[in-house]
């Protein structure tokens, strides 16, 4: 079974969220605040974390460095609409997803799912295909219409790093940080360039892509 643990200091979603999770076979664990938080994922060890960042004790970044120090598991965060640069601090803290509140409780159920399934050891997949274009991890190409696209090394570093979070938020500093270092992690213009670049070789129709998203002032996620 799987345990989540649910950070959150508003009863009315926690019922919601325990009421929707325990109907879909999750055992939940619910913390109203940091140090709750972080009490109970030690002593019932979750495998996913549902995390509040507006609580009334600590603020969810610290929450975030006192599980990560110990805990791998997949740590999704709950946030207002207005608060992205906490958003973006969250997922430098190491989180790895965020649903913006209010949030639709498929949207959410949707995120778990597809957080749990990338935290489970499973073979990675060398080939990853969309119906504009397959990736190829193992050869390191791009085909499409049945021909190679001819990719810069920095084009196919960015895209790589993508598809190999496929349908994960990618934050633009570790993009920055994973394709050019640790330098560049405030060089965001680079990101739009490569990012123009890959959707005109890749995407049917690069103004409106479907594959190579941008959550504005947030980073990217690649949609197989
Ligand atoms: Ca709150």
């Amino acid at each position: 079974m799987t345990r989540v643990l649910v950070v959150e200091d508003e009863p009315q979603l926690v019922r919601a969220l325990r009421i929707n999770l325990r109907a879909r076979g999750y055992e939940v664990d619910a913390a109203p605040d940091g140090r709750a938080a972080l009490d109970l994922a030690a002593r019932h060890r979750p495998d996913v974390v549902l995390l509040d960042l507006g609580l009334p004790d600590l603020d969810g970044t610290e929450v975030i460095r006192g599980l990560r120090g110990w805990l791998s598991v997949p740590i999704i965060v709950l946030s207002a609409r207005d608060a992205s640069a906490d958003k973006v601090r969250a997922l430098d803290e190491g989180a790895d997803d965020y649903v913006t509140k209010p949030f639709g409780m498929d949207e959410l159920l949707a995120r778990l799912r597809a957080a749990v399934r990338r935290a489970a050891p499973a073979e990675e997949a060398a080939v990853v295909r969309t119906d504009a274009f397959t990736v190829d991890l193992a050869a390191k190409k791009a085909v499409r219409d049945g021909a190679d696209v001819r990719l810069t090394p920095t084009e196919w570093h960015v895209l790589e790093v993508l598809v190999r979070n496929a349908g994960r938020l990618v934050g633009q500093r570790q993009l920055l940080r994973e394709v050019w270092g640790p330098s560049y992690e405030k060089e965001t213009n680079y990101l739009r360039v490569y990012l123009a670049q890959l959707r005109r070789k890749l995407e049917p129709d690069p103004a409106r892509p479907r594959h190579l998203i941008t959550e504005p002032g947030m980073g990217y996620r690649f949609e197989p």
